[in-house]
């Protein structure tokens, strides 16, 4: 197959790949040359020269000597995109990790027509509709009762934002208005608007608008890689609770909020870590009256094995079975969806809380009031599709044939995983994830990788020698087989362009 070849005279702009080398250039042209013959200029190169005119495409340097033209697509269909000219892509990251049953799906697409053809939007202050309650409802029942009030946005970084605004709010509320500092975890990532940057650990989103951000503290990731000789992942945990018990012994009083992604860092790397943290973090917010923010904005919705990642907040401590319903006091005090919860058609995020948050804000004064909102609020469009997902979650027993799927895609990477080169594998449920050994991928190694993959028509985005994928859940054991085939190819064109040893490995997204 061919990629699209942008006309001489457009100067596109390429991926921004975290973590890249600046010295990457040669390789990346060499490459360039042997995948885009001149001849191959086609509908979709023509699409993509436009957009890179026309369009600020997000997370995108954009290089003085731009070559590289965004991947133009047409339609989607399952787990297949096509661009303008036929060719197939396997969407093995959920196109941002938004997709959970496959694009065009007919039964969201049914709601969806039936929505738009009754109510496609309403303003949420002062007036409601059905899809924004059922949805409310439901999601409360998802967490057995113990979280609620859902509090509606439209994109991940808003939910976040809305959920540090409200954990601040309650204490000032409760007459604790020094509580007014943030914790986060070391290579965090909650989005990236200044707010939500705060609360970011990944210097390559956050450092630039330094100046702009209340920067909040940071401490040790429960990442199981820091593994030390002899160590699980739960001592890693235990390591990293200590340290944060250590801040909060200290500054608890100034302090609102702890927020963490339960079990999976997606923008660190698809860092994966013991479940006992959670647990731990719990305890110790408790224990010091601190909130604890959940961020299942990628995690959520079923990706790490359970509706909600929180869900497996129980260390291998407490013994508990995992049919149980987690107990109300387990849970967070706020938790933030996004991404996978309209199926990956519209922009939807939320947040929701325990009971008693919402308590503090019923008053008279205007001041103790939560007055935040968006235009977009609670779109009925967006919460349908929602609606039509959380149907599909039933109907299909999504969660137990995942436990299926999730096994063949361990399966199907077995042969990749077991190679001298991939170190670090790790799965946690939809999940899958291995870093490649610095010196075998070489310079520039995320572009490399992305191009050699859509040539085989798989569209995948390394974050520095992380290698992921977290496929929509529609896929059989046969394209597993396939897609681990096809990554495994594209590992050995990628580590045998590599000539020269690597010198020095940054490591960031
Ligand atoms: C993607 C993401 C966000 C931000 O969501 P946007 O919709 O991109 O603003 C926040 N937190 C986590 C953990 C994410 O993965």
């Amino acid at each position: 197959m061919r990629l699209p070849n942008p006309p001489a005279h457009s100067t596109p702009a390429s991926p921004v790949w975290p973590g890249a080398h600046a010295g990457g250039q040669r390789s990346r042209r060499v490459l360039l040359e042997h995948l885009s013959p001149p001849d191959s200029v086609g509908l979709a190169a023509g699409l993509g020269a436009r957009s890179a005119r026309a369009v600020w495409h997000p997370c995108t340097r954009l290089r003085p000597d731009g070559n590289v033209a965004p991947l133009a697509i047409a339609r989607g269909e399952g787990p297949w995109l096509i661009d303008a000219d036929g060719q197939r892509y396997f969407d093995a990251i959920s196109s941002w990790w938004v997709n959970l049953f496959g694009h065009a799906n007919p039964a969201i697409n049914a709601a969806l027509i039936d929505q738009l053809q009754t109510l496609e939007h309403v303003m949420l202050a002062g007036c409601t509709h059905e899809p924004a309650v059922a949805l409310a409802e439901r999601l409360t029942a998802l967490t057995g009762g113990a979280l609620g009030h859902a509090f509606y946005a439209s994109d991940g970084a808003s939910a976040v934002e809305i959920a540090l605004k409200m954990s601040f709010h309650y204490w000032r509320n409760t007459g604790l208005s020094a509580k007014r500092e943030f914790v986060c975890l070391r290579d965090s990532y909650h989005g990236e608007t200044v707010g939500a940057l705060a609360v970011t650990d990944l210097e390559v989103f956050r450092d630039a608008y330094d100046a702009l951000t209340r920067r909040a503290h940071v401490v040790m990731s429960p990442d199981a890689r820091q593994a030390r000789r002899g160590e699980s992942a739960a001592d890693v945990a235990a390591r990293a609770l200590a340290e944060l018990e250590a801040l909060l012994r200290e500054r608890a009083g100034q302090i609102a909020a702890l927020i963490v992604e339960p079990l999976v860092q997606c923008a660190a790397g698809m860092a994966m870590y013991d479940p006992s943290y959670l647990e731990g973090a719990r305890a110790l917010c408790d224990r010091y009256r601190v909130h604890l923010i959940a961020d299942e904005i990628a995690v959520g919705c079923g990706r790490t094995g359970t509706f909600f990642a929180w869900e497996q907040a129980r260390g291998a401590a407490s013994n508990q079975n995992m049919d149980e319903r987690l107990p109300a006091h387990g849970w967070p005090d706020f938790l933030c969806l996004s991404k996978g919860i309209s199926g990956g058609y519209l922009p939807l995020s939320l947040v929701l809380s325990r009971p008693e948050i919402q308590r503090a804000f019923v008053a008279d004064e205007l001041a103790r009031s939560f007055l935040h909102s968006h235009s977009y609020t609670g779109n009925p469009l967006a919460c349908r599709a929602a609606l039509a997902t959380l149907d599909l979650f039933e109907q299909d027993d999504v969660l137990a044939r995942n436990r299926e799927r999730a096994q063949w895609l361990g399966d199907a990477l077995a042969p990749l995983a077991a190679d001298a080169r991939v170190q670090h594998v790790r799965q946690q449920g939809m999940i899958w994830a291995a870093d490649i050994d610095a010196a075998a991928a070489g310079t520039d190694f995320p572009v490399r990788f992305h191009r050699a993959a859509l040539a085989r028509g798989v569209l995948v985005r390394p974050i520095g020698h992380t290698l992921y994928v977290m496929p929509p859940y529609v896929f059989d054991a046969a394209q597993a087989r396939w897609l681990g085939e096809q990554l495994f190819a594209a590992l050995n064109e990628v580590t045998a362009q590599v000539t020269e040893p690597e010198p020095e490995v940054r490591r960031v997204a």
